[in-house]
């Protein structure tokens, strides 16, 4: 087989040419970093379950009329996503302070917001990702002003989807990170949500202990990573049935 044209590496993902001419394929690693990537590490089998949890979310949401750059999972790390021009603008919504939320305006962590806050912060590794406001977005041609109104209902309503999803699986969204892209179909446009949901992206709290079962498990030297993130794929249902290896393990002959 001809060996596949490589668009782009990030830190958690690599990008490659699609089979069809608009599209992609997302390949997730089990490569971690944190800190604009000052901090780095591994966990075994990640890739796999974000490929997976992303998969489901994605899906979900689709269902319930969100548009997304989502195809197919091609195989264990592997999925198939419409190419999209991504906005070089990370939109954070937060429903609990924690993280830059709460250091920045000294609340304590775990406080719940009076509402659902979103944020913007420009892509740019240089810079660190700075938070923008609106006026920024639209001033700089980031977005338009129509497109920055589509993405911050989206997201709104991307989390009380997600939100209500979560909290049924005993688990509290307190924060996450999408990103929203331009998909052409002939000459019209639409904004759809792009790039991966998984707990890379999100802080997500077990809802009886407040347990972190996220990347802030890696961000703060807590362990049990590989742990965590299966127990996120195990209650949303979509846990690999081999677990989390890219080869499958002994079966067990009763
Ligand atoms: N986040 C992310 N990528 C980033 C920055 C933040 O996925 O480059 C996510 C992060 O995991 C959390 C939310 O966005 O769920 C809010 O992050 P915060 O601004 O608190 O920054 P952090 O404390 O993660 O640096």
């Amino acid at each position: 087989m001809a060996r596949r044209r490589q668009i782009y590496e990030g830190k958690a993902k690599v990008l490659f040419e699609g089979p069809e001419p608009g599209t992609i394929v997302q390949h997730f690693k089990d490569d971690l970093t944190a800190f604009n990537a000052k901090k780095k590490g591994v966990a075994a089998g990640k890739g796999v379950l974000n490929n997976r949890i992303s998969e489901y979310l994605m899906l979900r949401l689709a269902e319930v009329g969100i548009p997304t750059h989502f195809i197919r999972r091609l195989n264990m790390r592997e999925q198939l996503v419409r190419q999209v021009e991504i906005i070089p603008v990370e939109v954070v919504v937060r429903n609990i302070a924690a993280g830059s939320l709460a250091k920045r305006l000294g609340i304590d962590e775990g406080t719940t917001l009076p509402r659902s806050i979103v944020e913007y912060y420009y892509k740019s590794d240089d810079l660190d990702d700075p938070m923008v406001s609106e006026e920024h977005i639209t001033a700089f041609g980031w977005a338009t002003p129509q497109e920055l109104d589509d993405i911050m209902s989206m997201a709104l309503r991307i989390n009380d989807f997600l939100s209500g999803l979560f909290l049924g699986v005993g688990i509290r969204l307190v924060d996450f990170k999408i990103e929203f892209g331009r998909l052409w179909n002939d000459d019209e446009m639409r904004v759809v949500l792009a790039d991966e949901i998984t707990p890379d992206s999100c802080r997500l709290w077990d809802l009886q202990t407040n347990e972190c079962m996220d990347k802030d498990r890696f961000r703060r030297d807590l362990g049990k990573i590989e742990e965590a993130y299966q127990e996120v794929a195990r209650r949303l249902g979509v846990l690999p049935e081999s677990g989390p290896g890219d080869v499958k393990g002994p079966k067990l002959v009763q």
